[in-house]
């Protein structure tokens, strides 16, 4: 039987991963949610007739003057009078230009002495003013709901006053390690033990999708204490991820501990390398994944899988991790029969570089690349200069 292509897993896990419900926010602890209503403005922005610079709040049908200074302005402050002809008022960024006058002249733009000051150019009508409401009106949309929170938009949420916001709830999930071999990252391994390194990966990869991780233990490789684990995680959570026990071991019991459980299967193992055994079933809106206990396929698996369906339990319209075509730096040799998903180094605006990495179980190797090139199944050697798909992760390529 073929296996399942990546493009038929993701639609049958994106089919499942429904946004969840609202809640309310504090705007202080918004940052990265979707937001599940529209915010509107509670009034015109700006708020006033802004000066845009420091300088002299004119008239422009004055000229250049000379004009008579009556006044200073800071940012805060008003200018309660109305200036008449021939007057000027000293005025600070952001602060109101008074009534009467139409534009602002910066400071370089003129010359002053303590009564009077004379435009070296002349201003036009609205020069450095921007008009009150020009940006957004009151009751205007100010951010829509669908939208993340960036920081910007923070910001424009804080400047009209929305203390609390509805945002898309947060999936709350639990990772499950599965594997009489692992011992905890505290603990000193016995000769043919290692420490769980999956958890390590898998936990900040869904954190930073926007879950929060409210379980994380270690499971035996026995189908008692994996059921019960797997009861114990789907009365908490709205994702379980399980990592290992999904290939064909001796001791690989998590998928008939999952059907055990009220877990309905919709698929197990996809045609990628690496990762193919990763298990995927859902139990109503509880979604559940078996990722492959190798490090580099559970990884691999978790980027392309995972991530994209917690972005979008979370919210998300575009919940997957943009990719870019780069010119490979060295030729790459070596056809595989399953599309592959390459560790590799990615230099933007300049190539890519394939490595050649010890394979799913090389995390070393694997850690030592910042982004994934996708190739695809059977295909021809690549030439130096041949365009190839990399996935990117923005925060990976910091160094
Ligand atoms: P499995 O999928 O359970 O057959 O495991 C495949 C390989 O991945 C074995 O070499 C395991 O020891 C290793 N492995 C499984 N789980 C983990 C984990 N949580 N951290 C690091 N390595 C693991
Ligand atoms: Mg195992």
């Amino acid at each position: 039987m073929a296996l399942l292509s990546i493009d038929e897993a993701t639609a049958r896990i994106q089919a499942l991963a429904v946004p969840l419900e609202p809640e309310t926010s504090a705007l202080s602890h918004a940052a990265g949610r979707v937001l599940a209503a529209d915010v509107a403005c509670d009034r015109d922005q700006p708020p006033f007739d802004r000066a845009m610079m420091d300088g002299f709040a004119v008239s422009s049908a004055d000229g250049v003057g000379p004009l008579r200074v009556v006044g200073i302005v800071p940012a805060g402050g008003a200018y309660d009078a109305v200036v008449a002809g021939g007057e000027a008022v000293r005025i600070m960024t952001g602060a109101p230009v008074p009534a009467g006058t139409d534009a602002v002249q910066m400071f370089e733009n003129t010359t002053w002495d303590d009564d009077h000051v004379t435009l070296t150019a002349p201003v036009r009508p609205g020069e450095n003013v921007a008009r009150r409401g020009s940006e957004l009106r009151e009751g205007a949309v100010a951010v829509p709901s669908g939208a993340r929170l960036t920081s910007a938009r923070l910001g424009l949420l804080w400047s009209v006053g929305a203390a609390t916001v509805q945002v898309v709830r947060a999936p709350r999930l639990a990772i499950l390690s599965t594997g009489d071999e692992l011992v905890e990252l505290a603990d000193r391994p016995g000769p043919s033990q290692i420490r769980d390194s999956n958890r390590g990966v898998s936990g900040d990869l869904c954190r930073r999708a926007g879950a929060e991780v409210v379980l994380e233990r270690r499971v035996a490789d026995d189908p008692s204490a994996t059921r019960s684990a797997i009861a114990d995680a789907l009365d908490q959570v709205d994702v379980l991820v399980l990592t290992g026990g999904v290939s064909a071991g001796d001791f690989d019991v998590v998928g008939q501990c999952l059907r055990a459980e009220g877990v309905e299967v919709v698929f197990h193992k996809v045609d990628i390398r690496p990762g193919k055994p990763l298990w995927f079933g859902h139990r109503g809106a509880q979604l559940v994944f078996g990722l492959p206990g190798n490090p580099v396929s559970s990884a691999v698996v978790a980027r392309v899988f995972l991530v994209p369906a917690l972005r979008r339990l979370a919210g998300a319209q575009r919940p997957h991790d943009p990719r870019v075509l780069l010119p490979l730096r060295a030729p790459f040799r070596g056809t595989g029969d399953r599309p592959t998903y390459q560790p590799a180094i990615a230099e933007l605006g300049v190539g890519v570089t394939l490595l050649r990495t010890g394979g799913s179980g090389d995390l070393p190797g694997f850690a030592s690349a910042n982004a994934l090139a996708i190739l695809p199944a059977r295909h021809p050697d690549f030439d130096a200069g041949s365009d190839i798909e990399v996935m990117i992760d923005a925060e990976a390529l910091l160094g």
